[in-house]
């Protein structure tokens, strides 16, 4: 892998890196470039980094990300969070594995199919974003570790196949890092700075949005993704929008302004995607076909769509909660899976999680909620006691440091110097400063 010469690809039907088949594909869980490349590395059993420096880099025919490459720098990987978008590092990357792998689909991995209506703008996260449940499944149940193309997008909040959000830092609360899409040791499942699993773990999410857009949403997206195969640029063209925004005001009855109020959107920014001189962010449209209830894919190839106003009050995650046909077999798999969690959830967090309140979770799972109850407290009892026992150490610690500089460990310094005020009148902490000040 060191020596270069020895891999520059031969024009020839034998692949210079080994044919890795792209997991998922044709699928809406298909496979993204960037964890492609990742697995690809693993493959050989090289970091990232290496199989980047020395075999792709040197086919884009860029000398300064060469350079830079050499230099020990990371202008390569900052610039991977573009790769499973619609640009030309994306369509670069894809011609460089080509050749490398010889496998011909792997623009399905980019968003590249949608190039010519979809732009690059607000359309991926900054970092990457998974499901704990999937990795977790796939981990369980031996199937490869991948990230599926899906997980970039920076509208994509909730796993499709969970139903649950995707986490997007470092669980490990040392860490808490945002993972980068390509790092120098970029390992498929695990924080590239601490090496934490990322399947499940105790994270903590608030969320306070409308679940109905989110999981529309993260379905529409799915669909976009599952028809990436059959789709080509070649098929759609720049006024597919702008027959699809005319469509819209012809079916509505609505002018550009009143489109404009309707979607608070400003009315130029209206006029010029009625006039096909701009194309909105994937953002925009997907919040345009929400509220008519549109289908995405069709509002992008120009198919024919009836609008429909839908009557969406913001519904909040915990009225979601309520009257829901409960799957038992589906949602005690789930349960057992949150039982491993660590720290334990409360029962409260599992309502959340799952979407059921808590009344129904009783009812339903009477011994799984006692059990969850039960490790819960038992888990908050135990970091009680560490917490007290940290704190009497931390105490024993300042007061001795005081003494031992020849300061009197008054109250307040003591108070002070732990940052805690009012401490000491609690009795256990108290006790402890009377016998050792003296
Ligand atoms: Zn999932
Ligand atoms: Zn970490």
């Amino acid at each position: 892998m060191e020596n270069q010469q020895e891999l520059s690809p031969i024009k020839s039907n034998v692949s210079v890196l080994y044919r890795l088949e792209p997991i998922g594909i044709n699928t809406g869980q298909c496979e993204g470039l960037t964890g492609y490349l990742t697995r690809l590395a693993q493959e050989h059993q090289v970091l990232p980094h290496t199989l980047i420096k020395h075999v792709v880099a040197p086919l884009l025919g860029k000398k300064y990300l060469l350079q830079d490459l050499n230099r020990g720098g990371s202008r390569f990987f900052e610039r991977s969070i573009s790769i499973n978008g619609v640009g030309e590092f994306s369509q670069e990357i894809v011609e460089a594995l080509h050749d490398l792998t010889t496998f011909a689909s792997l623009e399905q991995l980019t968003l590249l199919p949608w190039k010519k209506v979809i732009v690059n703008k607000y359309l991926l996260n900054q970092s990457k974003a998974w499901c704990s449940f999937c990795f977790e499944y796939w981990k369980t149940s031996n199937k490869p570790l991948y990230e599926p193309l899906i997980w970039s997008f920076r509208d994509m909040a909730v796993c499709p196949i969970h139903n649950i959000l995707l986490d997007n830092k470092c669980p490990n609360p040392q860490c808490g890092n945002r993972v980068p899409f390509l790092k120098r040791n970029s390992i498929i499942g695990y924080c590239p700075f601490c090496l934490t699993w990322l399947g499940i773990h105790g994270t903590n999410q608030k969320i306070n949005v409308c679940w109905e857009k989110l999981l529309w949403v993260s379905n529409s997206l799915y669909k976009l993704v599952e028809t990436n195969h059959y789709i080509t640029h070649k098929q759609l063209s720049e006024q597919n929008l702008q027959k699809s925004f005319l469509r819209l005001l012809s079916t509505t009855g609505y002018n550009m302004n009143q489109l404009a109020k309707e979607l608070t959107l400003h009315k130029s920014n209206v006029w010029q995607y009625c006039n096909g001189t701009f194309i909105p962010p994937l953002h925009t449209i997907l919040m345009i076909c929400f509220h008519f209830n549109i289908s995405l894919v069709d509002f992008l190839t120009d198919t024919e769509f009836s609008p429909t106003f839908r009557d969406v009050p913001v519904i909040h995650y915990a009225n979601k909660l309520r009257n829901q046909k409960i799957k038992i077999e589906e949602i005690k798999t789930k349960i057992k899976l949150l039982q491993k969690v660590s720290p334990p959830l409360s029962l409260q967090e599992l309502s959340r999680r799952l979407g059921y309140t808590t009344k129904t979770l009783k009812k339903n799972f009477p011994d799984l909620t006692s059990q969850i109850k039960h490790q819960h407290s038992s888990f908050k009892s135990i970091y009680a006691k560490q917490k007290t026992e940290n704190t009497c150490q931390d105490l024993r610690n300042t007061i001795q440091d005081l003494l031992n500089q020849g300061i009197y460990p008054s109250r307040k310094r003591v108070e002070d110097h732990l940052k805690r005020p009012g401490i000491l009148q609690k009795p256990i902490y108290k006790s402890i400063w009377r016998e050792l000040r003296k």
